[in-house]
């Protein structure tokens, strides 16, 4: 590897680190992709086994409201990279007065995918428990805490991912601003095609967390 496409690389962790990483989403990097490990796969094993019929219930409940609702495993997930003694607190449900919450995010993500605007995505990050929210020191006001926030990568397959990658944004921006006000919709944009929605409140932000580094935003 040339040294250029070292640094190169290093900045877009040191970016993608920062992800996520803003006021209200504190701590949490999405340094991963939501590709699960074996270690991960290992924890929800043991998880599980303590909290089947809660998940079973909020995933029925979830599944009932969303045509295409993800897997189970990714509606209690947080992928992002966490100190060691955090990764206990990976898996949580939320209370069922937040529930509906997620159902009306992903719902907006059912419609971007309705409108081709991508077809695949797999969820780095939901629901964030105050247990694991102390435990990484996250910031009291994440819309992670009450459920109301899907990370997510995009993962269609496409010849130039990177020319898709700004058409993608340029179409969601668009999406952002026709119906955001209306949706309460929150978009954060993330370098490595990673996107935050939530539907708690209308606003953009970008690499720097701020809403001028938004794409969206820009002329
Ligand atoms: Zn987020």
């Amino acid at each position: 590897m040339k040294i250029h496409n070292k640094i190169v690389c290093l900045f877009a962790v040191f970016l993608t680190l920062m992800a996520c990483n803003k006021s209200q989403d504190k701590k949490t990097a999405a340094s991963d992709t939501g590709q699960i490990s074996e270690n991960e796969r290992l924890q929800y094993q043991k998880w599980r086994e303590k909290n089947a019929v809660q998940l079973d219930e909020y995933y029925q409940y979830i599944s009932s409201k969303i045509k295409d609702a993800p897997e189970p495993y990714y509606l209690v997930y947080t992928g992002h990279s966490m100190p060691k003694k955090c990764e206990e607190f990976r898996y949580a449900i939320p209370p069922k007065a937040d529930w509906l919450h997620l159902v009306k995010s992903l719902k907006v993500i059912e419609q971007l995918r309705e409108q081709g605007v991508f077809k695949q995505y797999r969820i780095i990050s939901t629901y964030r428990s105050p247990e694991m929210n102390t435990c990484v020191r996250g910031a009291k006001k994440s819309k992670h805490m009450a459920n109301f926030a899907v990370d997510f990568k995009i993962i269609d397959q496409d010849a130039d991912l990177e020319k898709k990658h700004k058409k993608t944004t340029q179409q969601l921006c668009e999406f952002w601003r026709k119906k955001g006000p209306k949706l309460n919709m929150g978009l954060g944009i993330y370098p490595r095609h990673i996107y935050h929605i939530d539907t708690a409140a209308f606003r953009t932000w970008g690499g720097n967390y701020k809403s001028d580094s938004s794409p969206c935003m820009q002329k």
